[in-house]
């Protein structure tokens, strides 16, 4: 079985859904509220397992009842939480509003997650166990880099999604072997808008990209190789919430496994697809039957 470990965030999503959201100074009346178990980390962890692969988190929950939450739903997908440490403070929280039309606002409140400043006892020795480390920027720059060194050392693959969207220090580039930005990352990181333009940027730091493109599918770039454009399914979207996340778990399974590169991004973009047609984040991603059962092979093609 593919083991990866999921360096990163676990937040407690606070939804309430409006018809309108509200301007400055304005209150309103929403219709419904949720609590959701989130953060791209956890999320990532979860498309993993689902997908198949033996799954550990290493990151913080608060001492709260989100935190005990949080804990249960990674477990639940059966997430090993072993090295989730519970730091005292609250859970990290993001506090959406969506509107009628889909749109959002977010406000994200690191809480425990700003706590993990670096690597813990244990920490290192379980990465070692690993194929693959999955890393995202909702948890401090410093553990991220740190994580991602490490894995390097010890010759363990490292997958980052750089989300939020932010500059990354050359250290952690450096220590990157595949980065999966959606085109507003791949832009922001590069200032190139066109997706191809920017992968061949990115590739001047990292070894290998994929810039995930929505409902156009994904864009693989690694040195010296002819780009590679893998369509998505056309499905009809609900809710693309987490669709990168499940996207990501999905690859990093399939290239656990030693899948050639199309049809593991062919893989995980049939993982993707099923989750965007649900609504929901975590609760919307597949599991493994699911995504073999949709997974269509004449996807992997070469596209010029
Ligand atoms: P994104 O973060 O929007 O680039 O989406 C990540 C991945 O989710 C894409 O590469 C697709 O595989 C999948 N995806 C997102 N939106 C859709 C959609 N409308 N239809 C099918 N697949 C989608």
């Amino acid at each position: 079985m593919t083991s990866i470990v999921v360096l990163g965030s676990t937040n407690m999503d606070l939804v309430a859904y409006v018809a309108k959201a509200p301007a400055r100074g304005e209150t309103v009346t929403g219709r419904e509220f949720r609590t959701v178990p989130g953060g791209k980390g956890a999320n990532q962890a979860v498309a993993a397992a689902r997908a198949g692969a033996d799954v550990s988190m290493i990151g913080a929950v608060g001492a709260d009842e989100f935190g005990s939450r949080l804990r249960a739903a990674l477990e639940h997908s059966g997430v090993d939480t072993d090295l989730l440490r519970t730091s005292e403070g609250p859970s990290g929280t993001a506090h959406i509003v969506v509107d009628d039309e889909g749109g959002n606002a977010i406000v994200v409140v690191p809480g425990a997650n700003a706590t993990v400043t670096s690597l813990d006892h244990g920490d290192e020795a379980l990465i070692a166990t690993a194929d693959a480390l999955l890393l995202q920027l909702e948890l401090p720059l410093s553990a991220v880099t740190a994580g991602a060194v490490t894995a390097r050392g010890l010759g363990v693959r490292t997958v980052l999604t750089p989300a939020p969207a932010q500059p990354l220090p050359n250290e952690l580039l450096a220590a990157t072997d595949l980065l999966v930005p959606n085109e507003h990352e791949a832009a922001t990181l590069t200032g190139l808008a066109d997706p191809h333009a920017a992968a061949e940027a990115l590739l001047r730091k990292v070894p290998e990209v994929v810039v995930t493109l929505g409902a156009a599918g994904s864009l693989y770039a690694a040195r010296g190789a002819k780009p590679l454009v893998v369509p998505a399914p056309r499905v009809r979207a609900v809710d693309t919430t987490a669709a990168g996340d499940t996207f990501v778990g999905a690859l990093a399974v399939a290239l656990g496994e030693g899948r050639p590169v199309p049809q593991a991004l062919a893989w995980a973009s049939a993982a993707a697809a099923l989750s965007v047609q649900r609504p929901g984040a975590s609760s919307s991603m597949p599991y493994r039957t699911e995504i073999d059962t949709a997974f269509d092979p004449t996807h992997a093609r070469r596209d010029d």
